[in-house]
Parts: C-alpha cells; sequence; structure tokens
C-alpha cells in the first residue's frame, strides 16, 4: 500500500497552485493508511481534506482525487476500521464536490478530457463490491456514481437518419427510454450529441446495452469512442481538447 502511495508523482498532477498541496496528499494518503485509532485517522483525513485531495473550505477536488480513489478503496477494506470510514466520508465529498465542477476535466486510459465526477465515479465503480458490503454510506456513494453513466461503442450501424451504438453501459442510464444529451469522445476531440436514446437496455447484470443516436454517423462513432452524460460538462463539448 504504502509503495502504491509512493509510485504517485503527487506534484505532477495539476490543481490549482493555491490550493493543491501535492505533499497533504501523499503524507495524508500514507498516515491514513497506516493509522491505528480514531485521532490519527482524523488528522490524515485533515491533510487529505485541506488540500490533499480536496479543499472542503472551497468545495474543490483535485485530479489527484481519481488517482487516489483505488488506495482509499485499499483503506477501506485493509486499513483500521476509522480509517476506513475517513476514506469513504473522503470519496463522498470528492464525488459531491466533482458534481458542482463544470471545467475540471482528467485524462483516463479510456477518453483524454473526461469531467472529473465521471472519472471519479468510474474508479468508485471499480470497488463496487467492496462499497455494497460497507454500509450505508458504501451503498450511497455507489448510487451516486451511478449516475455518472459511461457508454464504450463497441460497434456501430447505419440506423435512419442516425445510427444504432452497440457497447457497454456502466452506471445507470437516467429514466428507462428517455432521451438525454451526450458528449462523444473520440481521440483527440469531444462533441455534444443532442439526443442519445437507450435502444436495448442491460440485462441480467450484464453491461451490453445499444443506444441510438440520431444524427450521427456510425464512422463517427469508430472504436475508441466513449459517451459520457451532457450534463457532467455543460458548454463545455465542441471544444478540441489538447
Ligand atoms: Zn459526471
Amino acid at each position: 500500500m504504502l509503495n502504491a502511495i509512493d509510485a504517485v508523482d503527487w506534484s505532477a498532477l495539476p490543481g490549482p497552485a493555491l490550493r493543491y498541496e501535492p505533499d497533504r496528499a501523499a503524507a495524508g494518503l500514507r498516515a491514513l493508511a497506516t493509522a491505528t485509532g480514531l485521532v490519527q485517522a482524523a488528522d490524515a483525513g485533515s491533510l487529505l481534506a485541506g488540500g490533499g485531495l480536496v479543499h472542503d473550505h472551497s468545495g474543490e477536488v483535485f485530479p489527484a482525487a481519481v488517482t487516489a480513489v483505488p488506495l482509499l478503496l485499499a483503506i477501506v477494506r485493509h486499513g483500521h476500521p476509522a480509517a476506513g470510514a475517513t476514506a469513504l466520508g473522503l470519496l463522498d465529498d470528492a464525488l459531491a464536490f466533482a458534481t458542482h465542477d463544470a471545467s475540471t476535466r482528467v485524462a483516463t486510459p479510456y477518453a483524454e478530457a473526461v469531467p472529473i465526477c465521471c472519472a471519479l465515479a468510474d474508479r468508485v465503480r471499480g470497488g463496487a463490491g467492496l462499497l455494497a458490503a460497507s454500509g450505508a454510506e458504501g451503498g450511497r456513494l455507489l448510487a451516486d456514481a451511478d449516475g455518472h453513466w459511461r457508454f464504450d461503442v463497441e460497434e456501430a450501424a447505419a440506423e435512419g437518419d442516425g445510427a444504432l451504438a452497440f457497447g457497454a453501459l456502466a452506471g445507470r442510464w437516467p429514466g428507462g427510454g428517455t432521451s438525454v444529451a451526450a458528449e462523444l469522445h473520440r481521440p483527440g476531440r469531444a462533441v455534444p450529441l443532442v439526443q442519445a436514446v437507450l435502444h436495448h437496455p442491460p440485462e441480467d447484470g450484464h453491461p451490453d446495452a445499444c443506444l441510438r443516436l440520431p444524427g450521427v454517423l456510425p464512422d463517427g462513432l469508430a472504436p475508441p469512442a466513449v459517451l459520457f452524460p451532457a450534463r457532467c460538462a455543460p458548454g463545455a463539448a465542441g471544444a478540441r481538447q489538447s
């Protein structure tokens, strides 16, 4: 665990110079991972909440929080119960702050400029089994994360004036068959889609699903193509991501 914390170059992660303090991220995670009681866990939590991963006074979350999710989940799993509770609280704050952050984006293995809320939510879903067994707070965190859906296109076909996209849906599609606005990410760019309709929902716990995308050419959906909720990044799509 400590090796995994030290393997990250926290000072290389972006963040506002006056509030993101990379040393607090590293020291706080080390302290939380090794905490043996309530007081130590609380002290570690203060470092992480006071500029390490989030800045609770200003309600900001830093890209370091996305990097830290697997580490915090490991602390929930293996750490002192007080440290685990602190880690859950930090995840909850990070996702809540991120949901109100319309401009911060992070690079991920699946897309280059993902809204920070969706990047966090995706990593939180990576700990779904653990969180489901972590009481009411874990369950609530998972439910919040599921609102930030992600659709990975695997194949596309023409249909009417648009396309059908076959792929994998993670998270929860809002309200059954309703049409939602989405953001389509391909290498080098993100474009807004006015309408995405869940044509065939996932079944029996398998993520396979199909979206109907009016006005989109199948060529524009060649993998790797990933969709996120447009509401997570209002007004930001259309700009070329560098
Ligand atoms: Zn989101």
